[in-house]
């Protein structure tokens, strides 16, 4: 695990994540944040999150994307576009949380709070096998990982879904499985 020291690593860390969100679609607009807040505002996540999205432009602005990349926030975020539509200054708040994340894994920048990243890493490796998810995979291997006494008080839960057949104990792989692997090894390989 990477740990960023020195004021030099922190601006360094930010100029090269300014780069890759300049090459996002619409990356650029982010320079022309007025910090209204509305982002944080819509945010369904922002309550629980160390960095709200308006708080990671000023992160920037101050060369400690690091700080971010390291607090809860990037792996709380559900993706839901919410930012990104209401935004008065156009910018792709979803894509551009989607890039600290790769970029947090480019990197080996764990956050202090590990769950949301480790339910992210459970589900990509389901994803990678089977071409699908699987509930029941994806909540014992979290488990596994972050506190399997944890799973205790989920059992009767559990037990009830899979009672009525909402949660299947068995996981399939997709059809064409081999094809998707390998566009996934390609996109690796094309990073
Ligand atoms: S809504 Fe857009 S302009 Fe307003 S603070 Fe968020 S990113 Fe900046
Ligand atoms: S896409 Fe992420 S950051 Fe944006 S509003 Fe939704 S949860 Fe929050």
């Amino acid at each position: 695990m990477r740990v960023i020291e020195s004021v030099e690593e922190g601006r360094k860390l930010t100029q090269r994540f300014l780069e890759e969100v300049m090459l996002i679609p619409d990356g650029y607009k982010v320079m022309s944040c007025i910090q209204c807040g509305t982002c944080s505002a819509s945010c369904p996540s922002a309550y629980a999150m160390d960095y709200t999205p308006r708080q990671i432009v000023a992160a920037l602005r101050a060369d400690i994307i690091h700080e971010v990349l390291v607090s809860n926030s990037v792996w709380l975020c559900a993706s839901c576009y919410s930012c990104t539509v209401r935004c008065p200054a156009g910018i792709p708040w979803t894509d551009i949380m989607y890039q600290l994340k790769r970029l947090g894994e480019d990197e080996g920048i764990i956050p202090r709070v590990k769950k949301g990243h480790e339910l992210a890493t459970v589900f990509n490796s389901i994803i990678d096998k089977y071409g699908r998810s699987s509930e029941f995979k994806l909540m014992f291997k979290f488990y596994l990982r972050t506190g399997l006494f944890k799973a205790l008080g989920q059992l009767g839960f559990a037990s009830k879904l899979i009672f009525k057949g909402r949660l299947g104990l068995v996981s399939h792989k997709i059809k064409g499985i081999s094809g998707l692997q390998k566009m996934m090894v390609a996109m690796e390989e094309g990073k």
